[in-house]
């Protein structure tokens, strides 16, 4: 079925010839008028796929605990910036500052940044924010660049790093090939530059290629991971972000689209279904690793941080609140979701790091970067 976003492509892809995967990605999600991202509502229910903020409010609170406890190893200081990356529609950072209602002096000391690229969605976290009577003003950013440099920083993402777009070079006789978009038979189809490249050399699979495998890697996620480590290297604090990926590189795509919470053909409907990969947490922790000041605390699953830090006894806290069955149910079912195993609780990882002198929650847990857990699981 045609979007808006078709004939833009088309065009662009007669006029310049076939576009990069990269580029197809960006395009579909950022597009100005009519990018995913640009859509009213298009993550919870209604709209294309679902959050893990948007499917219970305890998973907020969570990570609220989890900041808690960074501010106070940190030696509570009297003022931090918050940030959050791709903040969606506010949910995750509205719960998170709930938790900081019994921490009157963290609530004091925490000043709040949103670094977000669609105007649509900033406009819905203002007004989602702005309703919670946060005592000081909220600061909206289109990047890292103009974030105030005079205090120690907390940094989250829940579901960031995944709709930043990817390249795919595919190995062919020898060499290494963009693969690209084009179009075939009136419909868009996957084609290979017909000029090799060179390889980032930094991959640590590029000298191990078969005949026809590809490599999936986003510059922009390691960019954004580089702009915080040396953040944090410079004013102290920590990061943590939450996705579905994978522990080491492995060969493969994983591009996806998600359309009505299925996934759908990625040249469905350009614009109007969500495209995301899986996130390569070793690409990202190999970064961490290049800054003396700081730590990479192990990689975990979201299911064993989510129960570690007290997930199922807040469950009980607000059952005992609920009057009747109904929203008792629906909150077990939430709470299972984001846990078990077969639903977000293997596939979706936690990856933290921060400075090497604040005791970070899990930096003594086994990782699974050292259990070799290496395999891209695609549910
Ligand atoms: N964290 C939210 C939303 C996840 S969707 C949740 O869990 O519900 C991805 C979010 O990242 C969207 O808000 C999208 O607009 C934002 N985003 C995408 N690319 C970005 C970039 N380069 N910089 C900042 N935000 C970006």
């Amino acid at each position: 079925m045609p979007s808006q976003l078709t004939d833009h492509l088309f065009a662009l892809i007669k006029h310049h010839g076939a576009i990069s995967v990269h580029d197809y990605m960006d395009i579909c999600l950022n597009h100005p008028n009519s990018g995913f991202y640009q859509k009213l509502r298009p993550i919870g229910k209604d709209g294309g796929f679902i959050t893990a903020p948007e499917i219970s409010q305890i998973f907020g609170e969570i990570l609220g605990l989890w900041a808690a406890s960074v501010w106070q190893n940190m030696g509570h200081p009297e003022k931090f910036h918050l940030v959050e990356f791709g903040g969606g529609y506010g949910t995750l950072m509205k719960d998170m500052l709930r938790v900081q209602k019994l921490i009157p002096a963290m609530r004091a000391a925490c000043h709040i940044h949103m670094v977000e690229t669609s105007p649509a969605l900033s406009d819905i976290q203002a007004k989602a924010l702005n309703a919670q009577g946060f005592e000081r003003p909220i600061f909206w950013h289109k990047d890292i660049s103009s974030l105030p440099d005079d205090a120690p920083c907390i940094f989250v993402g829940n579901e960031f790093f995944d709709a930043l777009p990817v390249h795919h070079i595919q190995y062919q006789q020898g060499r290494w090939y963009e693969r690209q978009v084009s179009i075939n038979d009136k419909k868009l189809c996957f084609t290979l530059h017909d000029e090799a490249l060179q390889p980032p050399q930094t991959h640590m699979l590029v000298d191990t290629a078969k005949e026809g495998d590809i490599i999936e890697f986003s510059p922009l996620s390691l960019t954004i991971t580089h702009q915080i480590c040396e953040y944090l290297q410079r004013q102290h604090g920590a990061a943590i972000f939450i996705d579905y990926g994978y522990a080491m590189p492995c060969f493969g795509e994983s591009l996806q689209a998600v359309k009505n919470h299925q996934k759908v053909d990625v040249f469905e409907t350009p614009g109007l279904c969500d495209l995301s990969a899986h996130v390569d947490f070793g690409a990202l922790g190999q970064i961490v690793g290049q800054y003396n000041n700081l730590q990479l605390v192990p990689l975990i699953t979201q299911g064993m941080f989510l129960s570690n830090l007290g997930i199922f006894e807040r469950a009980e806290q607000i059952k005992q609140v609920l009057s009747n069955d109904t929203p008792k149910q629906e909150l077990e079912s939430a709470v299972n979701r984001l846990t078990h195993k077969d639903e977000m609780g293997e596939l979706f990882k936690v990856f933290s790091f921060g400075s090497r002198d604040i005791n970070l929650p899990f930096d003594k847990h086994d990782s699974l970067w050292q259990k070799g857990f290496n395999h891209r699981d695609d549910n």
